[in-house]
């Protein structure tokens, strides 16, 4: 089956256990997928197709199918550690000698042991550090919708690969919206789950504060079925809760009568694409009309939540990039003077650009003179943000946003004009600084067919909700259904 890289999860699980594909087709299709698209696309940036090949072996001599995930070959995120397996972050910093993890990310442990086969490492924004995935190391990664268009970021490796066929599902993180946007850039569904549901051991931290994991797939029922995999406690991980993980697959009734929608005024703002503001407000109509009723709301703090995020995100990569020094792994200086020249030339070589400005802001925005005026507010204004969200989920079970406010822009466009790029975060940063999950889901098509893409968020803990009106949404149109022509 030549083209078994098409199927969702669902359906390729559905063969299997039919006997009526192996894993090693699928597993070659996908290969053979990557090997014909991703000269153009640069979503992938390791290959480990002997291995994956060897493991689709496997599973096929043992025949059981019973795991839905068994047998399902996915990309993962560079920045996610994988044993014995470069992983790099995109940054020339673990590229140059080539870093191999000596253990394995909690999260692609369990998903290999479900049986899932990792096909590879995805293209990401230099420590996920973008909205564009222009910062890595190995370049950018190209819209399968359009090549001249970026993918999003920072996970935009893992929404290419599956939104163009490359593999069955992926999983990237989200730190502000590092799922969500690429996912919606390339009309696949992308969820961040509440801070703490996933687990992050042996993923490299950008913000830790910020920082979830999440699968990116080509539908809400797959969705539910790797989040089923990936959620839950995780000893290793300190952060995640010790709250029970319901079947997300039951979630998924197609009902969404009685509840009630938030539409917030502050993320239909002047300057977004009228294609992208219609097509949101269309999917709201198309709710309704399901039975769900729409609420005018407002979370007032919405204007700071970019300022807010920029304080506190660098704050907490100044530190975290503190770790990179090349002595114990990646790259080293050569003949350095003395120590201090030693570090200078290592994070000067090592590190690109919008890593060091984001080390430089945060240094500056924790330094004793200024952490009050900065990194203080901004925890503040942190709080007051998480209180509009609260106060909302008091009149509203969920609240429905544009992902983004464009479609996928040209490669280049907003490069020079980190600001530019910044201000562009503004519906996803405060699900990152609130905790709170959400997913986005295709709803159109610009009239130049780039994919638009509809935002749920919910209260902590809500995916059951999420994806039960994702799915519902999804079941009643026809987005999900369209691929991209490359
Ligand atoms: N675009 C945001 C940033 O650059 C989000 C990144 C992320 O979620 N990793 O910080």
């Amino acid at each position: 089956m030549a083209d078994a890289c098409t199927l969702t999860i669902a359906q390729a699980h559905k063969k299997l256990k039919a006997k009526e594909l192996t894993a090693t087709e699928l597993t070659q299709s996908c290969i053979d997928r990557i090997e014909n698209v991703d000269g153009v696309l640069n979503a992938v940036v390791h290959k480990n197709f002997d291995r994956a090949l060897e493991q689709a072996k496997k599973i096929d001599s043992a025949g059981k199918f019973d795991h839905p995930l068994s047998g399902i070959p996915f990309l993962v995120k560079d920045n996610f550690c994988e044993k014995d397996t470069p992983s790099t972050g995109c940054s020339n910093i673990l590229r140059d000698k080539e870093y191999l993890p000596p253990f394995e990310s909690t999260s692609t442990k369990r998903l290999k042991s479900a049986g899932a086969i990792s096909l590879g490492k995805t293209n990401t924004d230099e420590f996920t550090m973008g909205a564009s995935t222009e910062t890595s190391c190995f370049g950018v990664t190209k819209n399968p919708w359009d090549t001249t268009r970026v993918a999003g970021g920072s996970s935009g490796g893992s929404a290419a690969g599956v939104g163009s066929d490359e593999c069955i599902f992926a999983v990237g993180s989200d730190t502000g919206g590092s799922i969500r946007q690429p996912a919606g850039f390339c009309a696949m569904v992308g969820m961040r789950p509440t801070y703490g549901r996933t687990s992050r051991f042996g993923v490299m931290s950008m913000a830790s504060s910020l920082d979830t994991i999440g699968p990116i797939c080509k539908t809400t029922e797959d969705t539910a079925l790797v989040m089923n995999t990936l959620a839950g406690h995780d000893p290793l991980d300190s952060t995640t809760g010790v709250i029970d993980v319901p079947d997300y697959s039951k979630a998924l009734t197609g009902d969404v009568k009685g509840l009630k929608v938030g539409l917030p005024k502050e993320y239909f703002i002047d300057g977004m694409d009228p294609e992208v503001e219609k097509a949101v407000r269309d999917s709201a109509k198309q709710m309704e009309s399901m039975g769900a009723t729409i609420v005018d709301i407002s979370l007032p703090h919405t204007e700071y939540a970019v300022a807010t995020y920029y304080v506190i995100c660098p704050s907490e990569v100044s530190s975290n990039m503190a770790r990179y020094d090349g002595i114990r792994y990646g790259h080293t200086a050569k003949d350095p003077e003395d120590l201090v020249d030693y570090y200078h030339k290592v994070r000067t070589e090592g590190f690109g650009d919008e890593v060091k400005r984001r080390i430089m802001i945060g240094t500056y925005a924790l330094s004793a003179g200024y952490y009050d005026a900065f990194y203080r507010q901004a925890q503040k204004v942190r709080t007051l943000i998480v209180n509009d969200f609260k106060e909302a989920y008091k009149s509203v079970d969920v609240i429905l946003t544009p992902t983004y406010p464009t479609p996928a822009f040209v490669v280049g466009a907003l490069d020079g004009d980190p600001i530019a790029m910044y201000l562009q975060d503004i519906f996803l940063v405060a699900q990152g600084l609130s905790g709170m999950p959400g997913i986005t889901v295709p709803c159109g098509f610009c009239s130049n067919n780039l994919p638009i893409g509809l935002h749920l968020s919910g209260p902590h803990w809500s995916e059951e909700l999420l994806l039960k009106v994702a799915h519902a949404y999804e079941q009643a149109t026809e987005w999900s259904e369209k691929k991209p022509s490359i």
